[in-house]
């Protein structure tokens, strides 16, 4: 029912999770004799994967897989083998993750000198989010270890937060290679299972006027447009899902709704290890926008011509630019490591483009920017494409 190619998102198209074993017999190979040779272990800190910076080439940064026994902070192989989280299998290996304990949580200092724990240059942990955006969207391989830093990450945020039973309260373990997490009181035995939160994100189309809405939040960074989204309800379908939104955020009523493609998003608000975004056209039956400020702080319709002048405003690939910098600095050890949001110096640079009054959408690691420009680039009539 899609209308064009299909689109492998950011943090999909995972090259190591097709190849996943039942949790039996990855256990097996833990306790083999040959482990050692069959493992692949990627260190986490504070859900900051163990990357190693590079300087040449296309792909900016690699994850830095251990070998099994370098990771020796858990006491006996025993202790250390529950906390292994297994991710994936590929090339012969079975690929883990592990949390790095570490004292002060996101001290940069401390990130670094865990990092060259491991006894090799360029190494440190660094956040997914800046990973993301130093990543290129074109490039094969740098997108697959993305998507395995992505799935690594949501799994060890999820152990962080399924620590207690829900039920009776008492503490958890992991099970099944941390697949599955259970409550240690043994009359209640419950399983938890990793936390996905599904999200609608929508471009409400109209389409005798041949335009889409394009809304704002407002902790999204000045001049960022993007399509409106919300989380499904208990009881909700997809569909329900996108007309309630649409309805309470623009005050539109939707007819028509086509599925786009879906993404995972292991790099939204901290209490959500991972939501789903699931991509939808939605087609409107009115058009007179009545925005709820609560929600978003403006939406407006924009012609298509229009849309494609916003998406040749590239502001990610200079976001891009200086992710890289960043990541560079921090694995060489040297000077500001992890900068946490946009520095003034940015807006500065931004104001001198003569681009900055069109605003722009977010960069193509969003399942936005596919909506966005999916739309944007088809002629007027949505269906039988067959590009
Ligand atoms: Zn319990």
């Amino acid at each position: 029912m899609m209308s064009g190619r299909e689109t492998v998102n950011a943090f999909a198209g995972n090259p190591i999770v097709g190849g996943k074993r039942e949790a039996e017999e990855v256990e097996e190979v833990l306790r083999s004799p040959e482990a050692a040779s069959k493992v692949k272990v990627l260190p986490m800190c504070d859900g900051k994967p163990l990357v190693e910076a590079q300087s040449q080439g296309l792909v900016p940064w690699r994850l830095a897989w251990q070998e099994l026994d370098d990771i020796q902070y858990y006491g006996s192989a025993e202790e250390r083998n529950i906390q292994l989280v297994y991710v994936g299998d590929g090339d012969g290996f079975s690929y883990f993750a592990i949390a790095v304990p570490a004292k002060d949580f996101g001290d940069r200092q401390e990130l670094k000198s865990l990092a060259d724990g491991f006894g090799k240059e360029g190494l440190t942990f660094y956040d997914l989010r800046s990973l993301m955006q130093a990543a290129d969207f074109g490039n094969h391989d740098i997108m697959g270890e993305l998507s395995i830093a992505g799935h690594a990450r949501a799994m060890m945020e999820w152990h962080k937060q399924a620590k207690y039973c829900g039920r009776c309260g008492t503490s958890t373990r992991p099970i099944l290679c941390g697949q599955r997490r259970q409550c240690t009181n043994a009359k209640c035995n419950n399983k938890l299972y990793p936390r996905i939160d599904p999200v609608v994100i929508m471009l409400v189309i109209d389409k005798e006027r041949d335009c889409a809405i394009l809304g704002r939040q407002s902790r999204f960074i000045p001049r960022m447009w993007s399509c409106i989204a919300g989380f499904i309800e208990p009881g909700e379908s997809l569909e329900e899902a996108v007309r309630r939104e649409t309805r309470e955020e623009v005050g539109l009523e939707v007819g028509e709704i086509v599925y786009h493609s879906s993404q995972p998003w292991p790099v939204g608000p901290s209490s959500m290890s991972c939501q789903l975004m699931v991509g939808f056209f939605a087609y409107a039956k009115s058009f007179d926008i009545r925005v709820d400020k609560k929600e978003l702080e403006d939406a407006q319709w924009h012609r298509r011509e229009d849309i494609r002048r916003i998406l040749q405003n590239t502001r990610y690939k200079s976001d891009q630019q200086e992710a890289i910098q960043k990541i560079q600095k921090a694995a060489s050890g040297n000077g500001e490591a992890q900068v946490q949001g946009r520095t003034s110096s940015d807006s500065k640079k931004e104001s001198t483009t003569g681009t900055s009054t069109l605003g722009f959408v977010p960069g193509p690691y969003a399942i936005a920017h596919h909506l966005i420009s999916t739309w944007a680039n088809e002629g007027p009539v949505m269906t039988q494409s067959n590009y």
